[in-house]
């Protein structure tokens, strides 16, 4: 993807907040009806979204990614934290009243496209039924008709698509109607949980780029859930790092992605085949990080057995230049050694950080 590599933030996007989360934490009891015991999938999660941006939220299977989601969609209840919609915290507002209000500033697009649409209805049913709940339709029948069409094209499908049935449409088509479905009500905010890990490779780019036109266009503001590097990279504005429940890196995705400073990052990155990196990835090295990782007991992530990492929580240090709003939490971030001091640095894999980092750094 050549675009690839031109910068994808957004000239929408602003710095006014649509969706702030705030010391986000959430715990569920485990081991039956009497059991004290529990796993902490999320805990102290920052994570701000402004209008008109994408923030792709990526990390491994398990991290918590989908449990951050259901908490800002208000499908789980979280165990502490705020979140506010325009300055509004919805866990404090009453949940029978605020619930159609609420629906209507955001939507969520799920992962399967397949089991989101119920097979009995026509996908007209779908797109009048979300317009009908909160009011969209117009005024008159000609109107809801019209508004149908719109949706239809923006999504980019046929209109005369609203007769089929979900069986009738491929896997692209339809995450284009629940995209169409979350747009009917108009919402500030969507929450695309791996909206296209279930598409064919040939149709994901189509939905990525539905997803950049409606944040170009109409200036929506998406929490883009993902475990793919390189779409975090096409798309989202800004990239936001989960490791075992915790945000541990944060900034611009192209920044963030060719300069990891978090071990956890750099152990991502170093996944992705990527032909800049040529002979950088070295599977041994790989399996021992990740064995590192998934170890890790106090500190999330106390990869190397030498750092004393586990006795605080590490504290949020800005890496480079202020204007990439670039940050992580790790012990073992030396600012004045730029991302060079740490679990991956001794290996040829970095050719991509330029020598100019190691003067960037400055601790926040
Ligand atoms: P991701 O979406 O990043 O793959 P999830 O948010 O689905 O991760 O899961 C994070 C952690 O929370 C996992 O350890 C998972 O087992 C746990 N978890 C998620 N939902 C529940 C639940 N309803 N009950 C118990 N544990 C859960
Ligand atoms: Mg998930």
């Amino acid at each position: 993807m050549s675009h690839a590599l031109t910068s994808p933030v957004a000239a929408s996007a602003t710095r006014t907040p649509a969706l702030e989360i705030r010391g986000l934490g959430k715990s569920f009891p485990i081991g039956g009806l009497f059991s004290r015991e529990s796993v902490r999938a999320l805990h102290g999660v920052d994570l701000t979204i402004n209008r008109g941006e994408i923030v792709a939220l990526v990390g491994e299977s398990g991290s918590g990614k989908s449990t951050l989601a259901r908490c800002v969609a208000r499908l789980e209840k979280p165990s502490s934290g705020a979140i506010l919609i325009d300055g509004v915290d919805i866990l404090k507002r009453d949940r029978f009243q605020a619930s159609r209000a609420f629906r209507s500033q955001l939507q969520m697009v799920f992962q399967d496209p397949f089991g989101s649409l119920n097979p009995a209805h026509r996908i007209e049913h779908f797109l009048r039924r979300s317009l009908a709940i909160h009011g969209k339709g117009g005024g008159s029948a000609e109107e809801t008709v019209r508004r149908l069409d719109e949706l239809m094209t923006t999504v980019g499908l046929q209109a005369d698509m609203l007769n089929s049935y979900p069986h009738e449409l491929s896997g692209g088509q339809r995450q284009r109607v629940a995209i169409a479905r979350a747009l009917a009500v108009e919402p500030q905010v969507i929450l695309a949980d791996e909206p296209t890990s279930m598409l064919d490779v040939s149709v994901r780019i189509g939905v990525l780029n539905l997803m950049r036109k409606l944040r170009d266009e109409q200036g929506i503001s998406m929490l883009y859930i993902t475990h793919d590097l390189a779409s975090a990279r096409y798309l989202a504005d800004r990239t936001a790092v989960m490791f075992a429940g915790e945000l541990v890196e944060e900034g611009e995705s192209l920044d963030l992605l060719s300069k990891p400073a978090h071990p956890y990052t750099q152990l991502l990155v170093s996944a992705v085949p990527d032909p800049a990196r040529a002979g950088s990835y070295d599977p041994v090295r790989r399996a021992e990080l990740r064995q590192a990782v998934m170890a890790s007991t106090t500190c999330a992530f106390d990869g190397d057995p030498n750092q004393a990492c586990s006795a605080d929580e590490p504290v949020r240090h800005q890496v480079g230049n202020p204007e990439n709003r670039h940050w992580v939490r790790c012990h073992l971030y030396r600012p004045w050694a730029g991302a060079a001091g740490h679990a991956l640095a001794g290996e040829p894999s970095q050719p991509n950080r330029p020598a100019s980092n190691a003067q960037e750094g400055a601790s926040a």
